[in-house]
């Protein structure tokens, strides 16, 4: 498979390339030159393959000759090595519950498969490769637990000291072996300052093979296509089926754009959003004015720019009303979100996360005038990563799971460091 820049699809490259570039040169993102549609005998036999061999037929598909299928199937054991359940919340409403893995976040799925991937790539070319990241807390720990231990690679993680939650920090200075944690007496923006200026210095280019984990890379989109298809075989007599989204950078909405591309039936999206609500607005005006964002408490969709739109915009052609048919766009403030968190739960005894909350009340918003509908929101983050505002919404107190809880056992180890770059540079070359 080619994959071609949005920016110029007459720039086109292959699988490595594109995941290790993470960007196109002219900072197009990549989209793979064709969508195949599965065949029909995959879709006869859907409601009884396993998540695994759902994704390694999506990901053959997509990825074509690119990977020998022994690596394939490595990279799917690797990335779906936990599940990616459907439960019924309320009649003909289903959360796809996406936070099953080690970081509590649907962000794994993605994390892994591309770490995955750069290892297979290191291993082609006998040099390791060394993963450098900037975190304010979530991004570094999915990036951190997927490559640990994987052959060939290195992850660095630098974050602000004494600026991340210590749930987050333990979830990336435990783990030890090829993951290094860098306390940076610093900010959140001299970490990335610090990243992007080790990726510019010639000399750490010439000597190590540095990449970035970026969450635009298509590696980390393709996997999330995966359980669409996984959450519609898991629905049994349904109406015409709807997801419901919620949205930040659009990523996932765009993997299930693509799934539903290679012949997976949705009906319809829904995108959901807290106040950033630039898709939205652009969807039920046509305009599109990316902005600052604001602070809300479904804090990961904070995004006034959102990177994948441009993504979106190339499956439709730059086709406005085709696209604004497809995608309904609802926005909610953090009192709303708060009310469903409280209100599933009193009438359902289900937690919601508050991001999953969005997502639900985007769904519900739809169903009104749509009630034939079978929806599904898709459930982001485990309730526990967020559990003052949880706690605060359904006055009731959540559990940590057991794999937090190991985590916070464990026993802290980082690097202090200041943020000036010869000591960064020190560190990456000793
Ligand atoms: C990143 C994130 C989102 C937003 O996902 P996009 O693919 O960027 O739209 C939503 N919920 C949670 C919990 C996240 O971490």
């Amino acid at each position: 498979m080619r994959f071609y820049s949005t920016n110029n699809k007459n720039h086109s490259v292959d699988l490595r390339e594109a995941v290790i570039r993470g960007l196109a040169p002219d900072n197009g993102l990549y989209m793979p030159e064709q969508v195949p549609v599965l065949p029909d005998s995959f879709f006869k036999d859907l409601p009884g393959l396993s998540f695994k061999e759902i994704g390694y037929a999506v990901a053959r598909s997509l990825v074509g000759e690119d990977l020998p299928g022994v690596q394939l199937q490595k990279t799917i054991e690797h990335t779906l090595a936990f599940d990616a359940p459907l439960v019924e919340v309320e009649p003909g409403i289903y959360s796809l519950e996406l936070f099953h893995g080690p970081t509590l976040a649907f962000k794994d799925f993605g994390a892994r498969f591309l770490a995955s991937l750069l290892g297979y790539f290191a291993q082609e070319q006998n040099k390791a490769i060394t993963i450098l990241v900037a975190t304010s807390g979530d991004t570094g720990s999915a990036v951190a637990n997927a490559f640990l231990n994987v052959p060939g690679t290195r992850v660095v993680v630098l974050y602000p000291s004494g600026k991340v939650s210590e749930a987050q920090e333990k979830q990336f200075t435990t783990l030890g072996g090829n993951i290094t944690a860098l306390e940076v007496s610093g900010t959140f923006d001299d970490c990335q300052r610090l990243v992007k200026q080790a990726f510019v210095d010639q000399d750490l280019k010439k000597k190590l093979f540095l990449t970035s984990a970026n969450s635009i890379n298509i590696a980390r989109l393709i996997p999330q296509s995966f359980y669409y298809f996984h959450a519609y075989a898991q629905l049994k007599n349904t109406g015409p089926v709807v997801f419901a989204v919620p949205s930040g950078n659009f990523g996932n909405l765009t993997a299930g754009l693509l799934a539903q591309r290679m012949g997976l039936p949705v009906m319809q999206f829904v995108t959901a959003t807290n106040m950033n609500d630039v898709v939205p607005e652009f969807l039920n005006t046509g305009e599109f004015r990316p902005r600052p964002s604001v602070q809300t408490i479904s804090n990961a969709m904070d995004v006034g720019n959102p990177s994948n739109f441009a993504r979106m915009l190339d499956l439709f052609n730059h086709d406005v009303d085709t696209l604004s048919e497809r995608i309904k766009g609802y926005a909610f403030s953090d009192n709303e979100t708060r009310a469903a968190m409280k209100q599933v739960y009193a009438q359902r005894g289900y937690v919601t996360d508050p991001h999953g909350a969005v997502g639900y009340l985007g769904l519900k918003q739809f169903l009104k005038s749509n009630p034939d509908y079978t929806g599904v929101f898709l459930e982001t983050a485990h309730p526990a990563k967020f559990q003052d505002v949880v706690e605060n919404a359904i006055q009731t107190k959540v559990e940590l799971p057991e794999r937090l809880q190991a985590f916070m056992k464990g026993e802290k180890k980082s690097v202090l460091m200041n943020n000036g770059f010869g000591e960064l540079k020190d560190l990456l070359l000793a």
